[in-house]
């Protein structure tokens, strides 16, 4: 029986507003290609969600499939089933309004998962394969066919959506990406945060950092 307890009114002091210590703040170095700065909190939780989401994939996969013997081509696989649980419209070639940023009515098309989200999906998975003991030389989440895979939907939802989002010409970061941002593609993009995993996290900001994003992945690895 603790009496105190009971006392919910009872203003005892909590923590004084004076900060004890200052949050822990990582320094984005312009240098290294490596890891985007992320949040780490929401990144890190985001990531754990994705590869649970993943595992649970190969576990309830037929034929029953294990990390070790899981390819590109499974990967590929996964980001195809998830498209069941996208939100972002991706026109067929037929519809009147492929390739129309902002169709004025609704139309039958297919949800999918956007380009974004699966960008930024298998970023995470391929560094949480890794952290779980992967080797990268195996890393499926890094293998070509996924690299091709997700240009060719970037490419694909590009058309049909009609939001450019290749901005390989010209890199000046702030102006692109204030571009981006503004078109309401991009927007749109994070703001489907699409799927099962519900990636809003770096979904959100996926806009932004798409061309950073894309030129990272493109520069690392050549398997
Ligand atoms: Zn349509």
């Amino acid at each position: 029986m603790d009496p105190s307890s009971e006392g919910a009114g009872a203003p005892s002091e909590q923590l004084p507003s004076s900060t004890t210590s200052p949050p822990i703040v990582v320094q984005p170095e312009g240098s290294s290609p490596a890891p985007p700065p992320a949040p780490p909190s929401r990144y890190e939780s985001q990531k754990r969600r994705d590869w649970n989401t993943f595992l649970q994939y190969l576990q309830n996969h037929k034929p029953p499939l294990t990390l070790v013997r899981c390819s590109g081509a499974h990967v590929i696989e996964f980001l195809k089933y998830l498209d069941q649980f996208g939100k972002t419209k991706v026109h067929v070639s037929g519809c009147p309004y492929f390739g129309h940023p902002n169709p004025p009515a609704p139309c039958a098309c297919p949800l999918k998962q956007a380009w974004g989200s699966l960008d930024a999906l298998i970023g995470r998975l391929r560094a949480a394969y890794e952290e779980n003991g992967g080797r990268p030389e195996s890393n499926p989440f890094g293998a070509k066919a996924v690299r091709i895979y997700l240009r060719e939907v970037r490419e694909g939802q590009a058309k049909a959506r009609g939001i450019p989002y290749e901005k390989k010409k010209r890199k000046r970061p702030a102006v692109t990406v204030a571009a981006v941002s503004s078109s309401g593609g991009g927007n749109d993009d994070g703001g489907g945060g699409d799927g099962g995993a519900g990636d809003n996290t770096v979904g959100g900001s996926s806009g932004a950092t798409t061309s950073t994003t894309e030129f990272s992945t493109a520069t690392t690895t050549t398997v």
